[in-house]
C-alpha cells in the first residue's frame, strides 16, 4: 500500500472506531434507494435490532410509535427533499415490544449538483430527559389544580369561585335564566375555636365541607370554601323555591353529623346559618352587588338568632 492509501485505511479506521464508541448511532441512508449505508452497532443495544436487520427506510418507519409515524417520516422526507438539515422527537419501537424515545438530527449531504445524495445522522436516546418532561408536566397540572383548591378541605377555593360565578353570571343573562347563590356560615365558631381548639377547628371545617359538598345534586352546581368558615354554593338555572329546598338539604346535612358545640348559643350542636339569592341577571345587573344582597340575608339570618335560612329571594 501506498502511504497514502495507509493513511486513508488508519484514518478510516480510526473514524469508525469514533463512531462507533459513542453514545450516539451514527447512520446514513442513501438517497435515491432509501436503503442503510450503515447504522452504528449500538442500535442493537438500545434497541434490541441487530445492525444487519436495518436494511431500508421502511424499517426504520416500521420501527416506530404507530402515533409518531405518520408525522414523522412526512417532516423527515419534505425537509430532506429541500435539503434542510432537521431533527425529529420519536419513539422507537424495541425487539422487545417496548418503546425508547429518540432524537434523530439529520444532516442533508448533496452531490456536486446539488441534488440530495444521502442523509447522514445520529440517534440519540432522549428516554431519560422525555421522562423528567413528563413528571414536570404532571407536577405543573398538579399545581394547577392546587391552585383551584382549598389546601385544607379539599374544596374549590374562592379563586375558582370567582371564575364561576363569572361565567354562569354570563350564562344566566345570555339564556335568561334564574341563578341561585347561597352563602353559608357557621354559627359561633369562634367559640368552637376557643373551646377545642384551632386542630379542632380544621377538624370541623373539613367534616363542614366534606357533608356540604354532597348538597347540590345538578352537574353544573357547584361548592366552594368562600373564606374562613364560610361556604357557597352557586346553583344555575335555580329559581329561589328550588334553591331553599338545597339550602334546607344543606342544613339537614349539618344536623345529622351531630358534631358536639358544647359553646354554641343554638344548642349543643353546630349549626350554620344562610342567606340565599336569585336573580335573573340584566344588563345592568352587577355580580358584586348581588353578592352583597346575598350577604345581608346572611346577616339577618344571624341577627335573628341563627342556625336559619334567610331567603332574600
Ligand atoms: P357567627 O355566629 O356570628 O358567625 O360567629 P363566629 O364566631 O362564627 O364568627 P366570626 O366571624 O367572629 O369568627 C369566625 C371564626 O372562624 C374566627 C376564626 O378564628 C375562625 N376561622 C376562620 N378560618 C379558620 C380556619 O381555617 N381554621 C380554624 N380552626 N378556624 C378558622
Ligand atoms: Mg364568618
Ligand atoms: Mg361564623
Amino acid at each position: 500500500m501506498s502511504d497514502i492509501a495507509t493513511e486513508i485505511a488508519h484514518d478510516s479506521a480510526v473514524y469508525k472506531t469514533l463512531l462507533e464508541s459513542t453514545k450516539a448511532i451514527p447512520w446514513k441512508i442513501d438517497w435515491k434507494t432509501m436503503t442503510f449505508a450503515y447504522i452504528g452497532p449500538q442500535i442493537e443495544h438500545l434497541l434490541g435490532w441487530t445492525q444487519d436487520s436495518w436494511i431500508s427506510a421502511d424499517d426504520w418507519a416500521t420501527r416506530m410509535h404507530p402515533e409518531d409515524r405518520e408525522w414523522v417520516v412526512n417532516f423527515c422526507i419534505s425537509q430532506s427533499q429541500a435539503g434542510t438539515d432537521h431533527e425529529a422527537d420519536y419513539r422507537a419501537l424495541t425487539a422487545d415490544g417496548e418503546y425508547v424515545w429518540i432524537r434523530d438530527v439529520v444532516h442533508v449531504v448533496r452531490d456536486d449538483d446539488g441534488e440530495v445524495e444521502a442523509l447522514i445522522g445520529f440517534m440519540f436516546d432522549i428516554s431519560e430527559r422525555k421522562k423528567t418532561e413528563e413528571k414536570l408536566k404532571t407536577l405543573q397540572r398538579e399545581l394547577e389544580e392546587l391552585s383551584f383548591k382549598d389546601g385544607l378541605t379539599g374544596a374549590a377555593n374562592r379563586r375558582m369561585f370567582d371564575s364561576i360565578m363569572e361565567l354562569e353570571w354570563t350564562n344566566a343573562r345570555r339564556n335568561s335564566q334564574p341563578l341561585s347563590v347561597i352563602l353559608l356560615d357557621i354559627d359561633y365558631f369562634k367559640q368552637y375555636n376557643d373551646h377545642y381548639g384551632h386542630i379542632c377547628g380544621d377538624d370541623c371545617l373539613k367534616r363542614v365541607a366534606q357533608a356540604l359538598g354532597g348538597a347540590a345534586a345538578r352537574s353544573r352546581d357547584f361548592f366552594a370554601r368562600y373564606g374562613g368558615e364560610e361556604f357557597v354554593l352557586v346553583l344555575p338555572e335555580t329559581d329561589a323555591k328550588a334553591a331553599e329546598r338545597v339550602a334546607e338539604r344543606c342544613r339537614s346535612l349539618i344536623f345529622k353529623e351531630q358534631i358536639p358545640h358544647a359553646n354554641s348559643e343554638t344548642g349543643q350542636i353546630l349549626t350554620v346559618s344562610m342567606g340565599i339569592g336569585t336573580i335573573l341577571p340584566g344588563q345592568q345587573d352587577d355580580p358584586r352587588a348581588f353578592l352583597d344582597a346575598v350577604d345581608r340575608s346572611l346577616y339577618q339570618a344571624k341577627q335573628q338568632g341563627r342556625n336559619r335560612i334567610v331567603n332574600g329571594g
